[in-house]
């Protein structure tokens, strides 16, 4: 048996698509909706998402304003940099780009960004709407999943679903949204006992852990649908053969590139058990950028009414 592939890149593609109109209506009628994005420091990986993430906001016609202030700044520059753009009307959602370097007071920082533009979901009123099932803004890598399972017509309520990992950007909002579908939840972490035993339970299996291929074939249940969160970066030549063995594609890709993504599932393992999957790269991150700019389009919308 080889698992159905869950295109994250075509949901990504329906989700922007569906979002063009309502800008352009905002746009005729009113303004652009605006997205904050503030990046401190010069973190390559930061960088990228950032990238990539005003990249999008310019293609859809979002105005993006780039806040990137050195690695030395301190909690209080910081916060004289957010407070205003957190009483600006003519911004919709300003996003800090995490982590944020270690002298800094994240939950200050992120105190500044109330709930009416904290497009991330991080905050604790958005996680409280969150946990009441009322709207706000949620976490994007996990409402991103809920929609790829949607999107693809996967049942959830009354499935027994695992999730793996319990950060506050992750795991936890994604186990209360698969709760609010009425799927059974168990929610693993690092101090969890016979992790494969729970894992092979699962209907539903969503790695977030932030290891290398972690979760091998004996945590899988043959027909599965395993959500595959992790990015890892590998670069050990040994280890990136042993993982793609059967996939030439991949092993020319690390021969030139020297590096390569792995998620926190076996992907040959994940390939052949399960019914459905997602692929890394190309399962669960272009969700997580197409949920960024859905959330700014209708907190934009919540500001402009009327
Ligand atoms: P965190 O490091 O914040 O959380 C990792 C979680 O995994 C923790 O809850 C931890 O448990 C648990 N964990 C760690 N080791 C084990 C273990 N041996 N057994 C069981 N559980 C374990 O990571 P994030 O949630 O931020 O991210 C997880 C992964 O997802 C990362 O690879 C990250 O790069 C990726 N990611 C991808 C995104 C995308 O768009 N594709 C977006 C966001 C993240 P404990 O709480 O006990 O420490």
């Amino acid at each position: 048996m080889s698992g159905v592939v869950l295109d994250g890149k075509k949901i990504n593609r329906e989700i922007l698509d569906e979002l063009r109109p309502r800008i352009s209506a905002l746009t005729a009628k009113k303004r652009p909706p605006a997205l904050a994005v503030v990046l401190v420091g010069n973190d390559p990986a930061s960088q990228i998402y950032v990238r990539s993430k005003v990249k999008t906001s310019h293609e859809l016609g979002i105005r993006g304003i780039e806040i990137t202030p050195p690695e030395t700044t301190t909690t209080d520059e910081l916060v004289q940099q957010i407070e205003p753009l957190a009483k600006d009307p003519n911004v919709d959602g300003i996003l800090v780009q995490m982590p944020l370097p270690k002298h800094i007071d994240a939950e200050r920082v992120m105190s500044y960004v109330d709930a009416s533009r904290d497009v991330d979901g991080f905050g604790v009123q958005s996680l409280g709407a969150l946990v009441q099932n009322r709207p706000a803004p949620r976490a994007c890598t996990p409402a991103g999943i809920l929609q790829m399972l949607k999107r693809y017509k996967l049942p959830i309520a009354g499935k027994h679903a695992v999730v793996v990992g319990r950060s506050d950007i992750v795991g936890k909002p994604m186990a209360l949204l698969l709760l609010h579908e009425n799927a059974t939840v168990t929610i693993c972490h690092s101090r969890t006992q016979n992790l494969a035993e729970e894992c092979r339970r699962a209907d539903i299996l969503v790695a977030a852990i932030g290891r290398a291929a972690m979760l091998t074939a004996d945590f899988i249940k043959p027909g599965a649908v395993v959500i595959d969160v992790g990015m890892n970066r590998l670069t050990d030549k040994a280890e990136v053969q042993r993982l793609f063995a059967g996939d030439p594609a991949r092993l020319a890709a690390f021969g030139k590139n020297g590096t390569t993504v792995v998620g926190d599932v076996d992907p040959k393992a994940m390939k052949e058990l399960s019914s459905y999957y997602t692929p890394v790269p190309g399962g669960v991150g272009p969700l997580t950028i197409a949920m960024l700019m859905a959330n700014t389009v209708e907190l934009a919308e919540r500001h402009l009414a009327g």
